[in-house]
């Protein structure tokens, strides 16, 4: 349920509302938006017509159920776009984020010297995975805490902050001490005690869409973790499985105007993950671009020939400094702000 409240209603007043809905068995979650508070009310809809007494009191405007299964994810409950804000790196509303970097780490060589240049050419910030979820037990699994202590190296030198991919709810803490944002990925997008481990932590989080999640369940797991605290959720439409061979997965481009009716989160494209193909991930750049789409998550790799992991679909440094620059082209005519 939505508590639309009157305007220029007191901090205070809001407080005591949400301690009311609090003491009456729902979660409140208060949203100051530009022209009205609002409190989301969440909890179990059986129970939904208690919240009715809240309509006595003479700061709530009205009560409006969320039609939506997803509630705090909703655009139903914020109508302005939500903009994540990482240090110089902003997803959302008029802003389109860049972030780049390989699959995963390697070798402190690789990866500072990757954050450098993906800095000097416009990426706004990096990524590199220290724990890789790999599809095969003997591939390369990553550098795990060592990985971490890279990309903080990486982080120093270049002045990028860093996204990384966290697999397991126990290592939250650990990863979440180094990293700026946490990424859940495609396999573990419905590992929901993962969602709560890391909504309750704090960070901002990269969440992607799985290989075979709808949009609804895409933005179930949004609310997860915004059920549990986080504010700050970019999700990332990285491919779908479909009888289609040609590229490792179908970008889904088409999810990118679907979630920006639906919800109020920034969606970023990744046509790395979805082509598996190096020649088709520019195309797919420019398209984010056009579409509207908040931001783009490419690998870009020193040496992609000599990548431990997803090197065929790596951008080399060339190859991603000519991205950029079509990008900054791009963005004078589709409205966003690189
Ligand atoms: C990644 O971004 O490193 C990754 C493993 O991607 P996905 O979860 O989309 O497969
Ligand atoms: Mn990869």
């Amino acid at each position: 349920m939505i508590i639309v409240l009157k305007p220029g209603c007191k901090k205070k007043t809001v407080e005591e509302i949400m301690k009311k809905i609090e003491e009456l068995g729902f979660k409140a979650h208060a949203i100051f938006g530009v022209e009205r508070t609002v409190i989301g009310a969440v909890g179990d809809d059986r129970d939904k017509h208690m919240l009715e007494a809240l309509e006595a009191n003479p700061c709530v405007d009205k009560l409006v159920p969320i039609l939506q299964p997803y509630k705090l994810a909703s655009r139903e409950i914020k109508r302005e776009p939500t903009v994540v804000k990482v240090d110089g790196a902003l997803f959302g509303g008029e802003y389109f984020g860049v972030i780049a970097g390989p699959c995963s780490v390697e070798t402190e060589r690789q990866i500072v010297e990757t954050a450098i240049k993906v800095k000097k050419a416009g990426a706004r910030m990096l990524r590199g995975g220290a724990f890789k979820p790999r599809t095969s037990p003997y591939a390369f699994q990553g550098l795990e805490e060592e990985g971490l202590k890279l990309l903080v190296k990486a982080r120093k030198e270049s002045g990028l902050p860093f996204v990384t991919e966290i697999t397991n709810p126990e290592d939250v803490e650990l990863v979440g001490d180094y990293a700026d944002v946490l990424q859940i990925g495609a396999r573990n997008v419905q590992n929901f005690s993962l969602l709560r481990r890391v909504g309750k932590f704090g960070k901002p989080i990269v969440l992607k869409r799985g290989m075979s999640t709808t949009i609804q369940e895409f933005l179930m797991s949004a609310e997860y973790v915004l059920s549990e605290g986080c504010r700050e959720v970019i999700l990332c439409e990285r491919g779908i499985r479909t009888f289609e061979n040609a590229t490792r997965n179908t970008l889904d481009i088409s999810a990118v105007p679907v979630i920006h009716e639906r919800s109020h989160l920034p969606i970023i494209l990744d046509p790395s993950h979805a082509t598996g193909a190096r020649n088709y991930v520019p195309p797919l750049c420019f398209a984010a671009m056009a579409c509207g789409a908040d931001g783009i998550m490419v690998e870009v790799h020193p040496d992609p020939q000599k990548a431990l992991c997803d090197g065929p679909q790596s951008l080399g440094i060339d190859g991603f400094v000519h991205v950029m620059k079509r990008l900054r082209e791009l963005s004078k005519f589709s409205g966003k702000k690189l």
